[in-house]
């Protein structure tokens, strides 16, 4: 611990972020949002990663134009928070109760009181194992953004529905029925199509393109003008060699990143790109 208590570090270290800019999703209409790069490590990481954790938030400061964080298994939360108390520690997913019979669950108050300041829902590879339906999703978001954190909500596309022609309509659909009701300025979406995660297939930056434009669209319906201020992530397989080609596509405001986002050797230059493009 360094200054005080832990709560006192945590409000403090939270204080620092938001004057750094972070959270601060509704931005002017017209106007290029600042970009958000975020790590999500899935089911990696260990104590002896923390030096990771570290090495990436350091990095980080050196582009303050970008929005950095990172999303790292729910033991972790605190360890992470602590050993980088000005940077942005997120979950990867939370319970929409807040407390009770819910075995090996996380809330979103436990995910605050740890020190996250964000977390993803709705991630394919949790609606497909985990069978989380856009209903459950939605009750995630809105659950985590009562108790006060960011929310990436993810959204995508199979190969099969890619392939048939539906990619917009059924992305569309799910965010429709994902997204919480009332204020959108705590979210961001990630459009993820679900065969390109971890694949090394990326869609070409027309069918990004085509797919970020519907989705603001879609935002600005269902939020009015605040939804020009969302922020859309494109994730599945950035890397630093595809990072600026993707970043240059018109509402691509960020990418959500996973397996680059282990190594800072290999996370950075997409942080890089990303400042490059503001
Ligand atoms: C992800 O799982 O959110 C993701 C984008 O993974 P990857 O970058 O490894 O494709």
């Amino acid at each position: 611990m360094r200054n005080g208590s832990w709560p006192d570090a945590l409000g403090a270290a939270l204080a620092r972020i938001k004057r750094r800019g972070y959270g601060h999703f509704a931005k002017g209409t017209m106007m290029a949002l600042k970009k958000l790069v975020a790590g999500n490590w899935k089911m990696n990481g260990l104590s002896s990663d923390l030096a990771e954790i570290k090495a990436i938030a350091d990095a980080a400061r050196d582009f303050p134009a970008v929005d950095v964080a990172l999303c790292v298994p729910s033991i972790l939360i605190e360890r992470a928070a602590r050993a980088v108390p000005n940077f942005a520690i997120g979950g990867q997913d939370v319970h929409f109760a807040d407390k009770g019979a819910h075995t090996g669950c996380v809330s979103a108050q436990m995910l605050q009181d740890a020190g996250a300041v964000l977390t993803i829902v709705g991630h394919s590879e949790r609606r497909d194992a985990q069978r989380e339906s856009n209903d459950e999703v939605r009750a995630k978001a809105q659950a985590a953004l009562s108790c006060g954190l960011e929310v990436i909500l993810c959204v995508g596309e199979s190969l099969e529905q890619r392939e048939s022609g539906d990619a917009v309509k059924v992305v569309e659909r799910q965010l429709d029925e994902s997204l919480p009701k009332g204020d959108c300025s705590h979210l961001a979406i990630a459009y993820e199509p679900i065969w390109a995660i971890g694949t090394g297939k990326v869609p070409t930056v027309g069918d990004i393109g085509e797919m970020h434009v519907a989705l603001r669209q879609r935002l600005i319906a269902r939020c009015g003008e605040p939804g020009s201020g969302v922020r859309i992530l494109y994730g599945g397989s950035v890397k630093g060699s595809n990072a600026a080609e993707i970043f240059a596509v018109a509402d691509v405001d960020g990418a959500l990143v996973g397996g680059a986002s282990l190594k800072a050797a290999d996370f950075i230059p997409i942080v890089a790109a990303a400042a490059e493009a503001a």
